[in-house]
């Protein structure tokens, strides 16, 4: 059962915990990507920094970088990378906050699959499943790209059961080296 802290009910033989009002902590994994800017490494480092800093999370795993072909986008070369959290924000919450640490590196979307600056995707939370206007969970395209799986595989191998297919198999990645803070 969940901590007594929580706000816990029995219901037919299952415990319930409150997830709106109460301190409830959820794995979720976010995806790091980069392809504009002079040191694509320093800018993945600096977003692992901002996400250790975010209320109530902690970073509890980093993969590697690892360097990738653009997949559905434009421009150079990307530098991928995956984080573990822990968080007890909220999924849309969450979401907020990595799209406000996008903007705080210069994101622009002129148009679709434009170059990025910072791209910050939450790939899982938890096992919640979503599909509204602003946010789908798991995200849609994280079993078909190399660039989510072989990280996220590093740090999480024991959900090496979302990888679709073998296209991604085929998609030019190169590991670069550790994302130290
Ligand atoms: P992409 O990452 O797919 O190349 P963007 O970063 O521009 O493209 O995101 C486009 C929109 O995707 C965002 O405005 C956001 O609301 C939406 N979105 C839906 N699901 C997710 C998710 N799981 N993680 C991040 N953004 C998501
Ligand atoms: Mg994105």
């Amino acid at each position: 059962p969940p901590a007594s802290s929580q706000a816990v009910w029995r219901r037919g033989g299952r415990f319930l915990a409150c997830h709106a009002c109460c301190r409830v902590s959820s794995r979720a994994y976010i995806g790091l990507g980069a392809n504009l800017g002079a040191d694509l490494g320093a800018t993945l480092t600096q977003a692992a920094l901002h996400l250790a800093a975010l209320p109530q999370t902690q970073v509890v795993a980093l993969s590697s970088l690892w360097r990738s072909a653009p997949v559905d986008a434009e421009g150079p070369d990307f530098v991928n990378a995956v984080a573990a959290l822990d968080t007890e924000l909220a999924p849309m919450a969450l979401l907020d906050a990595l799209q406000a640490i996008e903007l705080a590196h210069g994101r622009e979307r002129p148009y679709r699959h434009a170059p990025r600056t910072l791209d910050l995707d939450l790939l899982l939370y938890g096992d919640v499943v979503l599909d509204t206007a602003r946010l789908t969970l798991p995200h849609p395209r994280l079993g078909e790209r190399a660039f989510v799986l072989r990280p996220l595989m590093e740090i999480a191998p024991e959900l090496a059961h979302l990888a679709r297919g073998h296209d991604w198999a085929s998609q030019r990645i190169e590991r670069l080296g550790p994302l130290s803070l």
